[in-house]
């Protein structure tokens, strides 16, 4: 086990109210009793845009961080009717935000527009969660790490403070499927992964990139024995309290 700063990042999707509040609270107090431990995680909840402000002003938590799931990629306010800019989730308190997300790629997200949206976010000073992924077909097909090339080159520029880049590689075929890659293979693909940033963004700071796909308390200490795995984005389960808590403490016993 490295000494290095692990992400346990949740993504609720669409879900949860005012009342889930206390889901926050139960993790909060188990972050207290970690404390020390505590030192090499961080913990990033990211919620419905309608939960962002009121859990940020209930929540005096120094050990949780909220973030939002996605954002507009227009800077100032516009004829966009029901979305939300970078600017505004930044105004409600988001410190994160997830973009590229695999089930906002199949509604229409493209490399370009996650780009903008990167650039978007970044000039309001928030920190991204990229995702990137294949799909089972693309899999299948031996594509794998050509896709994930694209998609870093499509959305990313040099100029970026990778500083304030989290890369979360989700491959979409595991996604809320109870599948997770063979250990082996996602070895490789972290490895493709930070090299391919050092290589296209000559970068002297490696991004975090972390995995996420159906990880949970009982396969979630498959994955401690990767190094270059900085952390998870974890979705189904961190809509629970006892789910997520089961994937930190797991991942350390
Ligand atoms: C996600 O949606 O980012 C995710 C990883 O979902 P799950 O953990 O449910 O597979």
């Amino acid at each position: 086990m490295t000494n290095k700063l692990k992400y346990f990042i949740g993504n609720w999707k669409m879900f949860g109210d005012f009342g889930s509040l206390k889901i926050i609270y139960q993790i909060h107090r188990f972050c207290v009793g970690l404390k020390r431990r505590l030192k090499k995680n961080k913990i990033i909840l990211c919620v419905p845009t309608t939960l962002i402000y009121y859990f940020n002003t209930k929540l005096k938590s120094k050990f949780i961080s909220i973030g939002a799931q996605n954002c507009h990629s227009h800077d100032t306010y516009g004829p966009f009717t029901g979305s939300v800019n970078a600017s505004m989730l930044k105004n409600a308190g988001a410190k994160y935000v997830i973009l590229g997300h695999s089930e906002n790629r199949t509604e229409g997200d493209t490399n370009r527009l996650i780009k903008k949206k990167i650039e978007s976010a970044l000039n309001q000073k928030l920190n991204i969660i990229f995702c990137i992924g294949e799909t089972f077909e693309e899999k299948r097909d031996g594509k794998t790490l050509s896709i994930l090339k694209s998609q870093i080159k499509g959305s990313i520029k040099k100029k970026y403070d990778f500083k304030k880049i989290i890369i979360a590689y989700e491959p979409v075929w595991s996604i809320g499927t109870g599948k997770i890659p063979k250990i082996q293979e996602l070895k490789k693909t972290f490895k493709y992964i930070k090299s391919e940033f050092k290589k296209n963004f000559k970068t002297s700071t490696f991004p975090v990139v972390i995995y996420g796909g159906s990880v949970n308390g009982k396969n979630v200490h498959k994955f401690s024995s990767i190094s270059e795995i900085d952390g998870f984005l974890i979705g189904g389960a961190s809509q629970s309290s006892k789910k997520f808590i089961d994937i930190i403490r797991n991942y350390y016993k």
